[in-house]
């Protein structure tokens, strides 16, 4: 017996039994209708990122695609999956912003790091060079102890840079470059922390990154004081 087919069947049936039930009428709504997501999402392919999960959204919400280390190649350097991804929901679906989020421990920085882990790889070493000049801005910054980049793990910088890096690549998609010139579609950069569920972003323009506040308790969620 297949372990992990079974485990996977019975996820579905715990689907098919809790969650689909208690939504039967939206999923039976959304599936007559196009679907009209406001936002591309482009995250890592790693496991512990769930783009739905972190920004509570739902079926029909969010169309994503995701990839080893979260990047997007500039246009023309290899039409593909994520080029063809980022046309169609630009100039089909009409998506109103673009975000492309890195996260914390993420692989795909590390081997950028540590390129001979994966020098039997050649699919992803020829992958990764899509971030190359990321690796460079983020040692030039972490070296000269640019806005005190020294102090924290070049990993974390790197992180940052190559979400700033994916985000020029954005632009150099034609139908990016067009949507955004009449102000139609905006992007941002994201970096979700796994282990706090901290969410930080940069916007189009911004060279470092923001954490979002946190939701104020209204009156009646504060907590009593007696
Ligand atoms: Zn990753």
């Amino acid at each position: 017996m297949d372990e992990v087919l079974e485990q996977l069947k019975d996820g579905v049936r715990r689907f098919q039994a809790e969650v689909y039930p208690q939504r039967a009428e939206m999923f039976e709504q959304i599936a007559n209708e196009q679907q009209r997501p406001q936002t591309l999402f482009i995250s890592c392919a790693d496991s512990r990122v769930n783009p739905n999960e972190i920004t509570s959204s739902g079926p029909g919400d969010v169309f994503v695609t995701r990839n080893i280390g979260n990047m997007v190649p500039a246009y023309g350097e290899m039409l593909g999956g994520v080029s063809a991804v980022i046309e169609f929901a630009v100039s089909s679906l009409g998506v109103k912003h673009i975000v492309v989020c890195g996260h914390s421990d993420c692989g795909a920085m590390k081997a950028l790091l540590q390129p001979e882990s994966v020098a039997k790889m050649p699919t992803v070493t020829s992958w990764l060079k899509n971030a190359h000049a990321a690796l460079t801005v983020a040692e030039t910054l972490h070296e000269r102890d640019i806005e005190n980049r020294s102090d924290r793990p070049l990993l974390e910088v790197l992180t940052e840079q190559n979400v700033l890096l994916q985000m020029q690549h954005l632009k150099t998609h034609p139908s990016v470059a067009g949507a955004m010139a009449v102000s139609e579609l905006t992007i941002s950069g994201w970096i979700y922390d796994i282990g706090k569920g901290r969410v930080l972003v940069a916007e189009d323009g911004e060279r470092s990154f923001t954490p979002i506040e946190p939701l104020k308790a209204t009156a009646d969620e504060a907590p009593l004081r007696v």
